[in-house]
């Protein structure tokens, strides 16, 4: 007989049906009438399943004292309609397997809530929670939505290196890679020679896949790179992780506007693709975690993204009532609170953001015609502020040659980035969406830590 997930006996199980299921208890209740109820979730779905067990079953006179909160067990038996509400069957056992017991002293998850700080220092157990394993499946759902988009529309999946010797646009503090003996090297209190390290020269984790995507983008065509990014910068903030996850399309002969309606039509069909499959979780988060959660969601699939330029943003942001923390001038960066506002006073929707001055973008960005401002667009959405960075990339040698001299950038380090404007050069686009912050933004929950399974963020890195 095969074991069978609970997520498929509840949606198509049959009364009569014999089934074989294992997971891990959440409840049980004895009754005097000789047999016990046991609530089981195998992580499937959110729901549990019911299952009725008599005290003459095969196991049962043995085991049952152990079959407490958190212990996995394995039972046989048949499925019944169910009197219960909220349920359609439920199993009847007629044997228990106990596989792992869990003592009730010790075990972390009883059956009150828990704050979520607390669960993030208990991150081997905080998955078989119900807002855990529902984030799980979420993200999921979403990961294959990202790729089934992409796919469908003929974008060739590219893998980016994770190790790299130049650091995209100093787009963020860089981790450092190597292999050099720290604790030798500060006995001799010397200058460190790169030559004898690893690679023979200073190497990082990748901030970023973009410039290794561009060349996939000007020679296969349409491409995208979806793995996991380092930032160093000591933030800790409700948004931003030390580890996380980007995806980063690039197309060859997208102009900006073609860029900002991928951007769109990307997010909308994710998150209709998860409305549709994560039906269960979402009316979860919507219960417990953010009672808008879905009104929210459905307003940003319903309504076309408000697209601003970054001055017209900057002048409604000086005129309004608002007092803001950071005071906002043009040629400064949107601070949270900047892009909070737009997106939950005044647009109340996304809003993308482009044309940004050039001195706070970084140097591939394309050049307008203004000498001051950049192709960039960013996607600003309620709750979370940015979600995606792109722009158009300055396709012209000359211009990026200036560009990089400007930014004090030496292009022979650079030197096969510049040379895909030498040879057959076209104008293109790409962005980077972070996948935790559209966790975030799909399940409604506050802070970023919660939305990938390992926690990576300054002094903290267990698990
Ligand atoms: P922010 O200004 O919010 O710190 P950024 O402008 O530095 O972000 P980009 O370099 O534009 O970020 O990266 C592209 C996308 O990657 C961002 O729009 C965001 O969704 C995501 N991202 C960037 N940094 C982080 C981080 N530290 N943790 C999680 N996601 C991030
Ligand atoms: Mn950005």
């Amino acid at each position: 007989m095969t074991r069978i997930r609970i997520a498929n006996i509840l949606k198509d199980g049959k009364p009569g049906e014999e089934v074989l299921i294992s997971g891990w208890v959440r409840t049980r209740r004895d009754s005097k009438n000789a047999f016990s109820f046991i609530e089981l979730n195998d992580g499937s779905c959110m729901s549990n399943i019911q299952v009725v067990i008599d005290n003459d079953a095969e196991g049962y006179s043995e085991h049952i004292k152990d079959v407490t909160t958190g212990a996995s067990v394995t039972i046989k038996g048949e499925l019944k309609e169910s009197p219960g509400k909220g349920q359609r069957v439920e199993v009847q056992g007629n044997s228990i397997q106990l596989l792992g017991t869990a003592d009730a002293k010790t075990y972390a998850l009883q059956k009150k809530r828990h704050s979520f700080e607390f669960l993030r220092e208990i991150a081997h157990l905080r998955p078989r929670t119900n807002t855990f394993g529902a984030i799980a499946r979420v993200r999921n759902t979403i990961c294959f939505a990202i790729h089934q988009f992409f796919q469908e529309q003929g974008f060739i999946s590219v893998q980016t290196p994770i190790i790299t010797t130049s650091d995209c646009e100093g787009a963020g503090e860089m981790f450092q890679v190597t292999t050099l003996n720290l604790n030798r090297l500060a006995e001799r209190k010397t200058e460190v020679d790169y030559e004898q390290d690893f690679f023979g020269k200073r190497a990082s984790l990748t901030v970023s896949g973009q410039l290794e995507a561009e060349i996939f983008a000007t020679s296969v065509g349409k491409c995208y790179t979806f793995g996991p990014t380092f930032r160093a910068e000591k933030s800790n903030t409700t948004r931003h992780l030390s580890e996380f996850w980007m995806v980063e399309p690039e197309m060859p002969f997208y102009e900006l506007e073609d860029n900002m309606e991928l951007a769109e039509s990307f997010i909308k069909s994710v998150i209709g693709k998860v409305l549709e499959d994560c039906k269960e979780d979402m009316e979860f988060f919507n219960l417990r975690i953010d009672k808008t959660l879905l009104e929210t969601l459905q307003n940003i699939m319903e309504n076309e993204f408000k697209r601003v330029s970054y001055t017209e943003a900057i002048q409604l942001l000086k005129d309004c009532d608002q007092k803001f923390e950071y005071p906002i001038e043009w040629g400064t960066d949107l601070q949270s609170e900047h892009e909070r506002y737009l997106t939950e006073t005044h647009f109340k929707q996304p809003v993308i953001l482009y044309d940004y001055p050039r001195t706070i973008k970084p140097f591939y960005m394309r050049c307008n015609d203004d000498g001051k401002t950049v192709r960039a667009m960013d996607v600003l959405v309620p709750r979370i502020g940015e979600i995606i960075g792109g722009s158009q990339r300055e396709e012209r040698l000359d211009v990026l040659l200036d560009r990089m001299k400007e930014c004090d950038l030496d292009p022979e380090e650079y030197w096969w980035y510049v040379d895909l404007r030498r040879y057959g050069s076209v104008p293109h686009s790409g962005f980077g969406l972070g996948l935790e912050r559209l966790v975030q933004l799909v399940t409604g929950m506050t802070n970023i830590r919660d939305c990938i399974p390992f926690t990576r963020t300054p002094k903290n890195a267990d698990f």
